[in-house]
């Protein structure tokens, strides 16, 4: 049986941003819907980057516990030359136009990987795409999997360490991709039903100007809502993004954003809660 929510109550038990192991997550989707609920989430959405392959194994997870589980996706994209996450919620993960998108993205994710692995042999690493493919497995493969395998082959003794010196903005393994725009991201989710969500601005090292200028240009291309908490935003940052919500007439969203167990400041269905508003895209997805 699929569980259902009470907005009033469980409000303040959502988590609309996480990621399971397809894509760079630690759990399985039945795992992670399984954490979610042992803390307390009543409504999640699993949103891995540029695959819904979790999806269904989620939401059959989600009708043995007290959750409802929303299909959702991280969309990989460009607002001009800058990449950018678009947060996909409430689509029909059966939509066929959808499908054919993800499909695309996972051939730029696997050409990128190949990409990645020379750039890092010519910068005198080993060659790294067999443990970054075997740690993805059937998952949407990502940096992340390069920097633990990185950690593997003890060319760095961290992940963190793995960005900081070759995975990150800049570095030799941050290879510049022809993703698909971020108007053709949020076109597509519409087409399919769901909502566009312009995921965690302050987390692509923009001035707060910079900042309002992505916030319109994707109200612009008739994005939904914008996250305004997550882990690592403070509230004085948060007041801007609302501000510039309203401005544009965009909802807002919130969510962990979790990748991974063991880190205290990192559990799904933790972040800075906001009070129930009507400017909540959940109450247009429910
Ligand atoms: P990709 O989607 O392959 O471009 O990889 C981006 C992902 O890498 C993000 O979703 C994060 O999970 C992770 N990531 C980005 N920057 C860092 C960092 N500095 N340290 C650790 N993980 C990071
Ligand atoms: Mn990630
Ligand atoms: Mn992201
Ligand atoms: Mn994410």
């Amino acid at each position: 049986m699929s569980y259902k929510p009470n907005l009033a109550e469980d409000f303040a038990f959502s988590d609309l941003h996480c990621h399971s192991n397809c894509s760079d997550g630690e759990l399985s989707p039945r795992q992670l819907v399984e954490r979610a609920a042992d803390k307390g989430v009543k409504i999640l959405a699993l949103t891995d980057h540029d695959t819904i392959d979790g999806v269904a194994d989620a939401t059959q997870a989600s009708h043995d516990r007290s959750l409802m589980l929303i299909p959702g996706v991280e969309l990989t994209a460009l607002w001009g030359k800058r990449v950018v996450h678009i947060v996909g919620l409430g689509f029909d993960p059966d939509n066929p136009e959808l499908q054919m998108y993800l499909c695309n993205l996972k051939k730029i994710r696997d050409q990128r990987a190949e990409l990645i692995a020379a750039r890092l042999v010519k910068k005198g690493c080993p060659d790294l795409l067999g443990k970054a493919k075997a740690l993805a497995g059937e998952g949407q493969i990502g940096r992340p999997h390069f920097a633990q395998a990185m950690v593997a082959a003890r060319v760095v003794d961290s992940p963190a360490k793995a960005f900081s010196l070759y995975l990150g903005a800049g570095k030799p393994g941050d290879i510049k991709v022809e993703w698909p725009d971020m108007s053709d991201a949020i076109a597509c989710l519409h087409q399919a039903g769901g909502y566009a969500v312009l995921a965690h601005p302050t987390k692509y090292k923009l001035t707060f100007t910079k900042i309002r200028e992505m916030i319109a240009a994707f109200a612009e291309s008739d994005g939904d809502a914008v996250e305004a908490r997550y882990p690592g935003i403070d509230p004085g940052q948060t007041r801007q993004i609302e501000i510039a919500a309203q401005r544009h007439d965009l909802l807002l969203s919130a969510g962990s954003d979790f990748h991974c167990t063991g880190f205290s400041w990192s559990e799904l269905g933790k972040y800075p809660k906001m009070p129930n508003s009507e400017m909540h895209i959940l109450h247009r997805i429910l």
